[in-house]
């Protein structure tokens, strides 16, 4: 990971924030290879999901043709969406603060084990996840007991590495008895409290009231759900149809982790797919298999995928079934899986949320939750979001089905999937050593390179022409700087999937060598053939 991390930084892939004031913890910057790479991404998953969807075709998998629509909405919306969705009331972690050290943790990222040394005995703890924790714990637990390096087998570890919270709230470790992970005295960690995930910010001049409060979105779903009716009522699209959005969301995570993984302000890639609730079933096993085939197409390796099924426990109080394709990161340890896109089952708790107001569970039935005064706890729009079928003369509230990806996650997935080291054949033939993104070309920042061997000969001339053909169709750059073996290798790392090289042959012929990154296989194209053989390559 710390080489996928510090490529992405050399090669301008990623930077953090505002790096030049220290950093936000947080926060990413895209660079110019990211920039490309992401937006490549998106607009795959715009073409794939929404743009170029075939409506007239029945896809494999689903139980009939259905429709496609593009949405965007605003990051800041009426207060009044985010308490009818639950994410006011219910939409936080629970935190553990440091009185130490002033720091905080995501409680269920705490865990720990007991040492001790002579008579002193501690629940030494780390926020450290994965292969790393075991080793973290150790050098905690010598600072604490003030050991030197050669001391550390006298510390008595009792048990097995366990969550400071506990396997039931009556297991959690007393925390007078735990030391927290910057602390140097036991007794520093509050209880667990709530903190809401939700940025606030006030709107207009008069900010102040309690009330003025609004929120950036958590989620870019709201927005789709609030638009159903104006949907409805503006295109010709008739239930089963999907709305896709693609947009910024916000969450003010405690504990921000693990490169781009766990930010504070990412993009999401949603789609709300609307349907007749006798179909739904099918439907959210249609898009299951649907998202999960989207990433193999597009390169990520099978064996570092897995599709996981909630238990009936971990399901929201709403969902009738969620799958989360999740990706095994280099980050984590061995056999974990860190979460990539959730496909859920929402039933017509979203619509009905928004007429109604914030419903919850109750005898398994969803209800207008209330308060002491038997008012609603949080109203609805009042508007009628329900759908009439003009075929079977059918009024319902449809069913949702929502694939909800994260685009950063999915370009840390595909980085981290392309990422190879190595060796090829110089041009002496000698093994060199070399690092080397194998992206799919449609997600390949730069598709192609155009080098012309020597800065003479008319080369450059003939590789410049080359160049301004080629960049109509398709991203490219024109490189004559150093040996050609040096910028075959600077390609490679930024994932460009071919060369172009411009030589001797050609000013006699008027072919060009075509490299091929991942076989290395060089063959020889006509230079009039070369445009349309990469856009068919590319397709
Ligand atoms: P997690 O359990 O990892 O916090 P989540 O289950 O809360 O994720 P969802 O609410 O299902 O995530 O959001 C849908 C998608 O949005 C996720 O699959 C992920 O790709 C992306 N996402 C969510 N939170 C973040 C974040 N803090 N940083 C980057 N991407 C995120």
């Amino acid at each position: 990971m710390d080489r996928i991390v510090s490529l992405a930084k050399r090669r301008g892939f990623i930077f953090q924030s505002s790096e030049i004031y220290g950093g936000l913890n947080g926060f990413w910057d895209y660079g110019p290879l990211g920039v490309a790479l992401k937006r490549n991404l998106k607009e795959c998953w715009w073409q794939d999901m929404v743009a170029g969807h075939d409506e007239l075709a029945t896809l494999s998998g689903a139980p009939s043709p259905y429709e496609m629509t593009g949405l965007n909405c605003t990051i800041i919306m009426h207060p009044q969406v985010w308490k009818c969705s639950g994410h006011f009331d219910l939409f936080h972690d629970w935190m553990v603060d440091c009185h130490e050290s002033k720091k905080r943790y995501r409680y269920d990222h705490l865990q720990g084990r007991w040492a001790s040394h002579r008579d002193k005995k501690v629940f030494v703890t780390t926020d450290v996840s994965g292969d790393d924790a075991l080793s973290d714990l150790v050098g905690k637990a010598q600072k604490f007991f003030k050991l030197r390096a050669k001391q550390i087998d006298e510390i008595v570890w009792e048990g097995e590495l366990v969550p400071l919270a506990g396997a039931t709230p009556a297991e959690a470790i007393p925390r007078a008895e735990a030391l927290g992970p910057d602390a140097t005295e036991p007794g520093t960690l509050t209880e667990p409290r709530e903190f809401n995930l939700m940025f606030e910010t006030r709107i207009g001049a008069l900010a102040g009231d309690a009330d003025d409060r609004a929120f950036l979105r958590p989620e870019t779903a709201q927005g789709i759900f609030v638009n159903f009716k104006n949907v409805l009522d503006t295109s010709r699209v008739r239930v089963p149809f999907g709305i896709g959005q693609i947009g910024k969301s916000f969450r003010n995570e405690i504990t921000p982790r693990n490169f781009t993984f766990r930010s504070r302000e990412f993009e999401q890639m949603e789609i709300e797919f609307f349907c007749r609730p006798d179909d739904s079933r099918s439907w959210y096993q249609f898009w299951r298999d649907r998202r999960w085939r989207w990433y193999l197409d597009l390169g990520l390796t099978e064996g570092r995928l897995q599709l996981r099924e909630h238990e009936a426990a971990e399901l929201a109080h709403y969902s009738r079934g969620t799958a989360d394709i999740e990706y095994a990161f280099p980050f984590l340890a061995d056999g974990e899986y860190g979460e990539l896109e959730g496909i859920a089952h929402r039933g017509d708790f979203d619509l009905r949320s928004h007429m109604e107001g914030k419903l919850v569970r109750r005898d398994g039935e969803l209800v207008l939750e209330t308060g002491p005064d038997g008012k609603p706890r949080h109203r609805g729009s009042g508007r009628d979001l329900s759908y009439f079928d003009d075929v079977s003369r059918e009024r319902y509230v449809p069913h949702v089905i929502e694939p909800s990806a994260g685009a950063d996650r999915a370009v840390l997935a595909f980085l981290c999937d392309a990422y190879r080291e190595d060796s090829v054949p110089d041009e002496k033939g000698n093994p060199r050593e070399r690092t080397v993104l194998k992206l799919h070309p449609r997600l390949a920042p730069l598709k192609a390179a155009i080098l012309p061997l020597v800065k003479k000969d008319g080369m450059p001339e003939v590789a410049i022409d080359l160049y301004r053909n080629l960049k109509k169709r398709m991203p490219c750059m024109y490189d004559e700087k150093g040996s050609v073996g040096r910028r075959y290798a600077r390609q490679d790392e930024a994932g460009t999937p071919w060369c172009l090289t411009i030589d001797g042959q050609t000013m006699t012929d008027n072919t060009v060598t075509l490299r091929d990154r991942d076989s290395l296989s060089q063959e020889r194209v006509p230079i009039a053939e070369c445009v349309d053989l990469l856009t068919e390559r590319l397709q």
